[in-house]
């Protein structure tokens, strides 16, 4: 069986390194936040080549909490992509302001910023564009819009750390960048991690304070907060691993370079690398109309795919109270019908590349078996 994702391996390449941090953090008796937070907020803002990082619970909370820094709440709306994981959807909604849809660039599958001004309205407050797959959206021409209309930008950089806009990192490049640990994230801890990273001083202060119960000295309530604190334990891991994360990503690059050779010229199509990216592969998708019948077919073959995301978020019946409907958002729509992630982790062998390959070419229409 070739697994979607092995976390396995991983460990057991790095595993006294690993099981030596997290003993250390037992022995410290610090488990929340403390200096393995602060140390790893360091790390991680210089890898951002950002100044400010801010340790919180999950990328959800980072979203929710950059969310409330900038002032958004009930009445406000974002503009956001429908074609994401549903968090950057929920965290929009936990404040009560109501998320606006734009459609997205069938290529790049990140938000087209050709209809943004579009879904300009009085109540625009901000725009959350998702770096998808690991692939930047196009920021300059989004920056463009938000400074005429005074809007926020907010980064989903959930998939995408050390990502590169332009030579740029993504998560300093708007206001504010969200990024999300979950283990099988790009760069994952052992349980939950999420961080916020700006530029900007004056979102701090706010962020610190939200995630650790809006106090500001103990048992001081300066706002109502939140317990969205990092763990000691997940910074320790994180910060082992944030050592490895360039050597794990030009891995995932490598792969997917592979990847794209052996499926030339063949019926599906292999993703598509903007002019302007340095593209991370959290998923390698690859787009067919036949995509259920190749996942069926891959299976049989051992080869576990996944579907990132089957349903877009304005078709979800828990947000279906938005007014969207099938048709609304006709490139998401067609993308979600028709995306298949092959398995993609730094450790994949040369050999595991090509029978995935292989596999695709023979289950494809033109192929024997479909
Ligand atoms: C994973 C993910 C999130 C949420 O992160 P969690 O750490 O799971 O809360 C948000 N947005 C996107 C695009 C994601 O992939």
């Amino acid at each position: 069986m070739i697994p979607f994702v092995d976390l396995h391996t991983q460990y057991q390449r790095i595993k006294p390194e690993i099981n030596a941090a997290v003993a250390s953090v037992l022995e410290s008796g610090r488990f929340v936040l403390g200096p393995e937070v602060v140390g790893f907020e360091k790390e991680f803002a210089a890898y951002c080549q950002a100044r400010h990082a801010i340790g919180v619970n999950s990328g959800t909370s980072a979203l929710h909490l950059a969310l409330l820094a900038a002032g958004i709440g009930p009445g406000d709306e974002v503009i956001t992509t429908s074609f994401t994981f549903v968090a950057t959807v929920a965290a929009i909604r936990y404040t009560g302001a109501r998320p606006v849809f734009v459609d997205i660039d069938p290529h790049s599958y990140t938000i087209d910023v050709r209809q943004i001004e579009g879904a300009v309205t009085k109540r625009t407050k901000a725009i959350i564009p998702v770096h998808l797959y690991g692939q930047p959206a196009d920021m300059d021409a989004l920056l463009d819009i938000a400074r005429q209309h005074d809007l926020v930008v907010i980064e989903d950089a959930a998939q995408a750390h050390g990502a590169l806009y332009k030579g740029r990192r993504v998560g300093s490049i708007g206001d504010l960048g969200c990024f999300s640990f979950y283990p099988g994230k790009n760069l994952g801890a052992y349980g939950e991690g999420g961080m916020v990273v700006t530029n900007n001083a004056r979102y701090v202060h706010a962020v610190q304070l939200l995630r650790d119960w809006g106090a500001e000295h103990k048992y001081c309530h300066k706002i109502q907060g939140y317990n969205y604190r990092l763990e000691a334990l997940q910074a320790a891991i994180l910060r082992v691993k944030l050592r490895y994360l360039e050597e794990w990503t030009e891995s995932r690059r490598s792969h997917a370079v592979r990847y794209d050779e052996l499926l030339a010229d063949s019926d599906v199509q292999t993703p598509v690398v903007m002019p302007y990216a340095r593209h991370v592969y959290h998923v390698y998708a690859i787009r067919t109309a036949h995509r259920d019948s190749l996942q069926q077919a891959l299976y049989d073959c051992g080869i576990q795919t996944g579907i990132h995301y089957p349903i877009p978020v304005h078709l979800q019946p828990a947000h279906a109270d938005l007014g969207y409907r099938r048709g609304s958002l006709p490139h998401a729509e067609q993308a979600a019908d028709e995306v298949l992630s092959l398995p993609m982790f730094a450790e994949l062998t040369a050999t595991q590349i090509e029978h995935v390959a292989a596999s695709v070419r023979v289950a494809s229409p033109s192929g024997v078996s479909v």
